[in-house]
């Protein structure tokens, strides 16, 4: 398997595209803006070997380039159920309040729950429900990696502060990351990677 990532959008979000390199099946991970970068990250591993279009949560800078990515790639938009409305929402998806051009987003194809298992060729992942940053954020877990959005962060964790967010929640769901078994590298909405041990270690929140 590869990740390459991508930072888009004013907040340099991270977007990552995952590739199951024995079926050349690929998903991407929080498109939250489209330029011309991404576009050519797309093609280079060919716009039809894209399966899905997995959301870690509904704020506008992991989603606004929703749109783009599925007219390209014909991929299946999937998030969690509890943050689908979300997406319809210019106040929830924070879009309205940063950026002054409210915005909404297409209707995922699939909603997700916990514990449900997505196939990107013959790669295995698990959604986890990791709530505290929004109601519906979750993580998408296989075989030694986590991409974590605004759940877990290096040293650090997502604001709680926002329509939806508990802090009460947050350190549940960080308490559920954490005592997952062994060691995985962790892929966050922002910033640097890190693994799952270090952050057991170091982060404060954890
Ligand atoms: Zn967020």
């Amino acid at each position: 398997m590869s990740v390459k990532r991508i930072a888009v959008g004013e907040l340099g979000t991270n977007c990552y595209i995952y590739c199951d390199e024995a079926s050349g099946r690929c998903a991407i991970v929080d498109p939250g803006d489209y330029d011309e970068y991404l576009h050519k990250v797309i093609e280079s591993f060919g716009r039809d070997h894209f399966d899905y279009i997995l959301l870690t949560h509904c704020h506008f800078d992991h989603v606004a380039g929703v749109s783009r990515v599925k007219e390209l790639t014909g991929a299946k938009i999937a998030i969690f159920v509890s943050d689908a409305p979300g997406l319809r929402d210019m106040y929830v998806n924070l879009s309205a309040p940063f950026t002054g051009r409210g915005e909404v987003y297409p209707k995922p194809d699939v909603e997700l729950i916990d514990r449900e298992k997505i196939m990107v060729g013959e790669t295995r992942f698990t959604v986890m429900h990791t709530p505290g940053h929004t109601v519906g954020s979750c993580c998408f877990i296989t075989d030694g990696m986590i991409f974590s959005g605004d759940t877990l962060f290096c040293r650090s964790a997502g604001r709680t502060d926002f329509p939806g967010g508990s802090a009460a929640q947050l350190r549940h769901s960080l308490q559920r990351l954490a005592e997952l078994e062994g060691d995985y590298q962790v892929y966050p909405g922002h910033e640097e990677p890190t693994t799952l041990a270090l952050e057991r270690k170091f982060n404060p929140y954890m």
